[in-house]
């Protein structure tokens, strides 16, 4: 029908302009909302170019999705959206693959080549990507254990069991009407995904959810090419790529290859549990108390904060956002460092500060605020550990090994607060806990601040 696809058509142009916008703090939110008005185009249109007895179906199907969707998206709290992201990308997939193995069966034994091929291609993507999202749900969510199952040629077996589904998928490329191989197609890329997922430690699990929602986008425009629907085949395509290149930004970010986030097993050697290597003698912090903070700020000029994920834990930012309005007002300039991988998914901590209302232009990138650190009276980290840990620059044995970090440990003073000696997300002890310049300061970060802002508000 002319209409829907003059629909399609815009749906996919607000769909472009979506990412665009997304891609700068200060227009996301456009972005989001060219996102679901392209969505919701795209539904119309499509209910549009279906003959009129479907439409009931699909608008019970509608409903009842929206009915577990909406409550679900509303009451996740922040620091749950990646297995929440996880989920979404498993029902995701497990669709695009459903509808594919439908397909076949209303075509069998008429397929032509390229269709069998697109069509097992997207299978195997769509079932492994349902597995792998709910393993990785299940670990981010704590429902399985973390540490990634390996063992000696796990690599190897997982790679045989995409080899022989691969192999078959090309035997019913020749042979379409051998309905028996579709079902071993599924069974194997299922175990595939199982397999892959397991082996990867939890703190790689959002670069995997991204790498996932990529394979999921491929999958859904490899069935739009059957289904001929060229929405399907651009929001697919844009999918498939924004997935990777995110991929591509938090490996890079991490100073990991993308090869080894998936085979790499990162995460299963460890040291002693607590994150401290054994073998280094017992080392020592200072301890103090957010009274000595507070008048150690009295007449600070330049003050970074770095944000990590135990301020998202803590939902801190509002804390925080007083302390920088009260530094403020008293002439100190007050900037926020951003790693790109602080927290646990990309923006994660633009997200929380601009909830805060605090202006963008006081969140620098790490190479605007790098230059800033040595200028700096007081670095104030505020629940971040990996993204300053200065093992990034020089232990060659460390997981972070050259991992770009924010040079926090190169300010006058650095206060840290945590609630314990526990190691962040790599599980590594962090230098910076014992120079002379640290204090540190134990507590959840939102008391530790707000006892902080009540001390300088005394002074
Ligand atoms: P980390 O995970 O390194 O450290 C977080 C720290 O927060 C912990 O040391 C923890 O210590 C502390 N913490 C937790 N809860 C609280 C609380 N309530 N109050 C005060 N402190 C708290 O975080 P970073 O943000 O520095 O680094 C992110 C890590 O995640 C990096 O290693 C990155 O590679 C990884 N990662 C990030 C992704 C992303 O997209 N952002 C994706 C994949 C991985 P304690 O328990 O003692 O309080």
């Amino acid at each position: 029908m002319l209409s829907a696809s003059y629909l399609h058509i815009f749906s996919a142009a607000l769909f472009i302009l979506s990412l665009k916008w997304m891609g700068e703090v200060k227009t996301s939110r456009y972005g989001n909302w060219s996102a679901i008005l392209g969505m919701i185009t795209a539904i119309v249109a499509t209910y549009l170019a279906f003959p009129f007895d479907h439409v009931p179906l699909m608008f019970a199907a509608a409903i009842i999705g929206s009915l577990i969707g909406i409550p679900i998206a509303m009451n996740v709290p922040m620091t749950a959206v990646p297995q929440q992201t996880a989920i979404s990308h498993a029902f995701g997939s497990l669709s695009v693959a459903l509808l594919g193995v439908a397909e076949y069966y209303q075509r069998v034994p008429h397929v032509d080549p390229f269709t069998m091929a697109v069509l097992s291609s997207e299978i195997i993507l769509g079932f492994l990507t349902f597995m792998g999202s709910c393993i990785a749900f299940a670990k981010l969510q704590e429902l399985i254990p973390g540490r990634p199952f390996v063992y000696k040629g796990s690599n190897v077996v997982s790679l045989s069991v995409l080899g022989v589904a691969a192999a078959l998928a090309a035997d019913l490329v020749l042979h379409p009407e051998r309905q028996i191989l579709i079902f071993a197609i599924i069974a194997l890329a299922l175990v595939f995904g199982f397999l892959l997922v397991m082996s990867i430690g939890g703190a790689d699990m959002p670069t995997v959810i991204a790498i996932l929602n990529s394979f999921a986008g491929i999958s859904g425009a490899g069935l739009g090419f059957v289904l001929n629907s060229k929405i399907l085949v651009v929001a697919g395509t844009l999918d498939g790529a924004s997935g990777l290149i995110l991929a591509i930004i938090m490996s890079k970010a991490m100073n990991r290859s993308f090869v080894n986030v998936l085979f790499g097993g990162f995460g299963a050697v460890s040291s002693n549990g607590n994150g401290v290597n054994s073998n280094r003698p017992q080392r020592t912090v200072k301890s103090y108390l957010p009274e000595d903070v507070a008048s150690l700020l009295d007449g600070a000029r330049l003050v970074v904060v770095v944000p990590g994920y135990g301020m998202a834990v803590a939902q801190a930012q509002h804390a925080v956002k007083e302390l920088s309005a009260i530094l403020e007002s008293r002439g100190c300039k007050v900037r926020y460092a951003i790693h790109p991988v602080a927290g646990r998914m990309p923006g994660h901590m633009n997200v929380l500060l601009a909830e805060v209302q605090i202006p963008y232009s006081s969140l620098l990138e790490m190479d605007e605020v790098n230059p800033l650190f040595p200028e700096a009276d007081m670095t104030i980290v505020v629940g971040a550990n990996d993204v300053v840990n200065p093992a990034a620059r020089t232990q060659t044995d460390s997981p972070l090994y050259g991992m770009p970090i924010l040079d926090a440990d190169k300010s006058r003073s650095v206060v840290f607060i945590k609630r314990s000696m526990n190691p962040g997300f790599a599980g590594v002890d962090n230098e910076l806990f014992y120079l002379p310049q640290t204090m540190m300061v134990f507590g959840d970060a939102k008391k530790v601040i707000t006892d902080i802002t009540s001390a300088v508000k005394k002074n």
